[in-house]
Order: structure tokens, then C-alpha cells, then sequence
């Protein structure tokens, strides 16, 4: 067992996931390959859906944050398991309602939506429009006049939280692209805003402080200056908003050593906050919203990749070179992301070599990750990186023109396709 219960080694010394043998995987679905298990997906689920329940006596819903894995397969899943789903492009929002994901429990965010994305979102009738800026309220104001209809809206606030994490994934401090800033008055100048223009019912606030977060603290500090906002708006306009959007950011475990805390200690925090801070503030308590991504998929994929040449650079390295690489995973030129690399084939044996994983582009920087732990392999094993189901499929791309990987679902012990490998003639299909 590796980062998730889903992962196993069986008595042949394969690395499984969801009771399938990768090995057998690669054999039948080629190398690179995303591998996802939908059991612990569906676990993770219910894991945040009860939470709200056991916490918060259910006053609230989870949103899954597409924008970690999003595809019609996983539309359907976080339809079926009765949560919401957030979308930041028209893109999303288009795979959302083609799966046949019901529009009004969708939620729309994005710090630049373009004219034609919020044009789409109000004809498809999405569940809630979180605004960003001035300019996008104006735009709303006038597209649902024209169309006679009323756009239900929350306002992204910044809560001037700083949450310890990577620079380019913390999102809740003043500077920062995303939001209204609360200490510079700019939040509630925007909220008065909503109050007086027409076709815009504002009924919420959102906040996100951040991505792979592990201390719980931030989350509860966020809730409590929203919920004093809540109520300065209250005290301000008269006017009590009865939807909180607190965001996502719940950390997963990606090394071995990671200690992520379980969501029910997060949620019994945050909703801990939530109570007093109302209580104390003289407000009701808010329907409140969550919205996990990493937290949902991360921990339960994997990418399979081959070994191909070897490089051992006397005293200064050796590279392990794989037929994938930044194309299909760019967080570690991104942000220097960490993961466990295991030799598929030999799981059952014990790591010993410092090597670095490298990818197949042209870029000194395509790397799979520096200096890890790994068995001693040869051309022709199979590498598996583990906690790649967030944020790697999504982020994937065509550099070099090297065709993105096909997604594997796996479901006690069997396989499907659930996005294909792209093929050459689709690389060149909009090419005139
Ligand atoms: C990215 C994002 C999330 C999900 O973040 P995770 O770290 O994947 O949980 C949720 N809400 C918003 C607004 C986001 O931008």
C-alpha cells in the first residue's frame, strides 16, 4: 500500500491499483498511461459529502473542482454521487453538460470569463456565477437583461489569508489575480454594487485560499473573516446572504512521508468556526460549500510510463529516461512537484538507487522528478508514478506533438477506457 488503500503490490511483485495488475495494463493499453480507480474516488466522495453531514448537519454540498480531472466519465461519477461540480471555462462547461451533468448544480469560476463563456453559462442556466471583477458584473448585468433572465451570483472575496504552500498555487493573500480584497474596502464597494444592479441576484460569497494545504488553521481563519464579512454586510445594507463558497485546497499525500490530515478533522474545524463566529456575530448559519479537486482524484492515479535509455553520468547522475514526460505531466517544471516513483514490475523490491526520471522532450527541464528513491531498472521495465490523478491529465499537452495518454478507470479488478490515446490524425485534424 502506497498513498492510497487502492494501491497494492500482488504475489507476482506488480504494482495493482484498483485490483488490476499495471503490468497487464501496460501490456494491453501501451505506455504512457493514466490509470484512475473509481472505488477510491468514490470513497473520497462520500468521505467529503458525510463530513458536511456529520459536521454541519448536512446544511451544505460538496463541489468537485473539475479543473483537477475533468472529462464526461468523471462528470457522470460526481453526478451520480450527488455532489456539484465547478467549472473555470467554457470548455469545462461544455464537457459538464455533455455528460449530462444537470446545469444547475454546476458553479462558474474564473478570474477573466470571456463575453461568450458567461453568454454560455446563462443560456445553459448555470446553478451560481462566481464574479471576479467589476467588469464581469457589468457584462452579466447587461447579457441576462437581454436575455430576461436573473444570474444567481457569488463575489470571490480575498480574505487576506496567507496559506503555506507553493507561491504560484496560494491565491487567498491581497496580491493575487483572483478577487475582491476585503481590508482595501474593494469587497464591500462590490456587494453594494450587486444591490443595485439589475438581473443579478447575489446571494453568496466565495473564497479559496490555496491548493495542496495541510494545516487546517488557514481554512478555519478563512471561515471566520468570511463570516464576520457576512456580517458587516449584514450591518452595513440590512441584507443577510445565506450561501458560503469556502473553496478547496485540501492537501494529499504525494511522498510517502506527507501527513495529510483526514477531512474530518477539517471539516469538524472549519465547521467549529463557522458556529462560533455566527454565533458571535449575531448571523445565521450559512448553507456552506466546499470544493475539493486534488482531494477527490489525486491520490488515486497513477501514470505508467516505460523505461527507455539509461544515462549514468559518473559522479553526477544517472537519468532514467520515459517515453512520457512534461507533455503529460508539467508539475514538476511547474512548481517542482514531489512524487514517489516505483518500478512497476519489481514493486516487491526494495529501493536503493538515487536516479533522476527523466521525460522525452526537448527541454533540459522535463523532468519527472530529481534525485528519488527507485529500484534498480533497465530499459524495457515499467515506471509508475503515483498521485498523478490531479492536475496531469488536465494539465496535459501536445509539446513536441507527442499524442496525450488515454485514461484508464479501473473498478474492482477491471479495466476501461475512459479517454482514448490521442491519435496523429488528431494532431494535425485542425491543422488547414
Ligand atoms: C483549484 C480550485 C479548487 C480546487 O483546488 P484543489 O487544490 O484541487 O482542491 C477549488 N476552488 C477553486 C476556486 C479553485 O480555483
Amino acid at each position: 500500500m502506497y498513498v492510497s488503500e487502492s494501491i497494492n503490490i500482488n504475489n507476482i511483485g506488480h504494482l495493482t491499483i484498483g485490483g488490476c495488475d499495471t503490468v497487464e495494463l501496460a501490456a494491453k493499453y501501451g505506455t504512457p498511461l493514466y490509470v484512475i480507480d473509481e472505488t477510491g474516488i468514490r470513497k473520497n466522495c462520500r468521505k467529503f459529502v458525510n463530513s458536511i453531514k456529520e459536521h454541519y448537519d448536512g446544511n451544505g454540498r460538496v463541489l468537485y473542482a473539475s479543473k483537477a480531472f475533468c472529462c464526461k466519465e468523471m462528470c457522470r461519477i460526481v453526478e451520480s454521487e450527488d455532489m456539484g461540480l465547478d467549472v473555470v471555462s467554457g470548455g469545462e462547461l461544455y464537457t459538464a453538460l455533455s455528460a449530462g451533468f444537470p446545469a444547475d448544480r454546476i458553479y462558474f469560476h474564473g478570474n477573466n470569463k470571456t463575453p461568450s463563456e458567461l453568454k454560455e453559462a446563462i443560456t445553459a442556466g448555470v446553478g451560481r456565477i462566481v464574479v471576479d471583477n467589476k467588469e464581469e458584473l457589468d457584462y452579466i448585468c447587461s447579457l441576462a437583461g437581454t436575455m430576461n433572465r436573473t444570474a444567481y451570483v457569488y463575489l470571490r472575496i480575498k480574505p487576506g489569508i496567507d496559506a503555506h504552500t507553493h507561491k504560484f498555487i496560494k491565491t487567498g493573500q491581497i496580491d493575487s489575480k483572483f478577487g475582491f480584497a476585503l481590508e482595501t474596502g474593494e469587497a464591500m464597494e462590490a456587494v453594494k454594487l450587486c444591490f443595485s444592479t439589475a438581473n443579478v441576484e447575489l446571494v453568496g460569497l466565495h473564497c479559496h485560499i490555496g491548493s495542496q494545504i495541510f494545516d487546517i488553521t488557514p481554512f478555519a481563519h478563512a471561515a471566520e473573516v468570511m463570516i464576520k464579512f457576512l456580517a458587516d454586510i449584514k450591518k452595513e445594507t440590512g441584507v443577510e446572504l445565506r450561501e458560503l463558497d469556502l473553496g478547496g485546497g485540501f492537501g494529499i499525500k504525494y511522498k510517502l512521508a506527507d501527513r495529510p490530515e483526514d477531512f474530518s478533522a477539517y471539516m469538524k474545524k472549519v465547521a467549529d468556526s463557522v458556529k462560533s463566529t455566527a454565533r458571535e456575530y449575531g448571523i445565521e448559519l450559512p448553507y456552506i460549500l466546499i470544493e475539493p479537486g486534488r482531494g477527490i482524484v489525486g491520490a488515486e492515479g497513477l501514470t505508467l510510463y516505460r523505461v527507455g535509455s539509461i544515462k549514468n553520468i559518473p559522479d553526477v547522475r544517472t537519468y532514467v529516461s520515459v517515453d512520457g514526460g512534461m507533455g503529460d505531466n508539467p508539475r514538476y517544471i511547474l512548481y517542482q512537484a514531489e512524487y514517489e516513483v516505483v518500478c512497476a514490475n519489481k514493486a516487491d523490491l526494495t529501493r536503493t538507487r538515487t536516479v533522476t526520471v527523466a521525460g522525452k522532450c526537448c527541454e533540459s527541464g522535463d523532468l519527472i522528478q530529481e534525485n528519488t528513491l527507485l529500484q534498480e531498472v533497465e530499459p524495457g521495465d515499467l515506471l509508475a508514478v503515483l498521485s498523478t490523478g490531479a492536475y496531469c491529465y488536465s494539465m496535459a499537452s501536445n509539446y513536441n506533438r507527442i499524442p496525450r495518454p488515454p485514461v484508464i478507470m479501473v473498478k474492482d479488478g477491471e479495466p476501461r477506457i475512459i479517454v482514448n490515446r490521442e491519435s496523429y490524425e488528431r494532431l494535425v485534424e485542425d491543422d488547414v
